[in-house]
């Protein structure tokens, strides 16, 4: 539990092992969070992201940093929200499963997570989050070289959601 963080702002920025990335399909690059992790990684990784050949929604595959204080980045794909019965849960919780699963495999200790599928792919943002600190319960109890899971919630209101969900799953309250 006091192994989990909730640190609100830019993940680009975090001096970690590993950030996650909430990618699309290609790898290639977009909007939102991904821009960023590529603007702020520089053009080397969509050179090596473009030899991936893509990821599959609920997977995850690791590169290098780069021109970011991170070490890693991790590219997930998240599901795009079609009203839940769609099978989202279950795909959101792969991306978190196989992320927290390439980070073990990478040697990785320190990770940071953003709202995955919660930006333009329309995942509501409290069942998001709901999954996002089950997962981490469940990793932290499977990997015990990992020492931080960092949330990102890029707003205050974000910030406030991932507050109560914490305190729901780690506190049952
Ligand atoms: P998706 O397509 O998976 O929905 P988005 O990038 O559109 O991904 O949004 C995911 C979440 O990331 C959103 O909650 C958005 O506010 C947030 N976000 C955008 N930029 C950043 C950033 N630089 N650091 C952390 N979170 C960010």
């Amino acid at each position: 539990m006091e192994k989990i963080e909730i640190i609100q702002g830019d993940i680009t920025r975090l001096d970690v092992d590993a950030i996650v990335n909430a990618a699309n399909k290609t790898l290639l690059g977009g909007g939102g969070v991904d821009g960023a992790i590529h603007r702020a990684a520089g053009p080397e990784l969509v050179e090596e992201c473009s030899t991936l050949m893509g990821c599959e929604t609920g997977d995850a595959k690791i590169t290098k940093g780069y021109k970011l204080p991170a070490k890693h980045v991790i590219h997930t794909v998240g599901p795009v929200w079609h009203g839940g019965d769609k099978g989202e849960p279950d795909l959101l919780r792969s991306c978190y499963r196989r992320s927290f699963q390439v980070a073990h495999e990478s040697g990785v200790k320190s990770i940071a997570f953003p709202a995955i599928s919660c930006g333009v792919y329309g995942y509501p943002m409290k069942q998001a989050c709901g999954i996002a600190m089950e997962e981490a319960k469940a990793a932290l109890g499977k990997y015990p070289e990992l020492d931080r899971v960092i949330f990102v919630p890029f707003s205050e209101p974000a910030a406030e959601v991932y507050r109560e969900t914490f305190r729901r799953v780690f506190l049952d309250k």
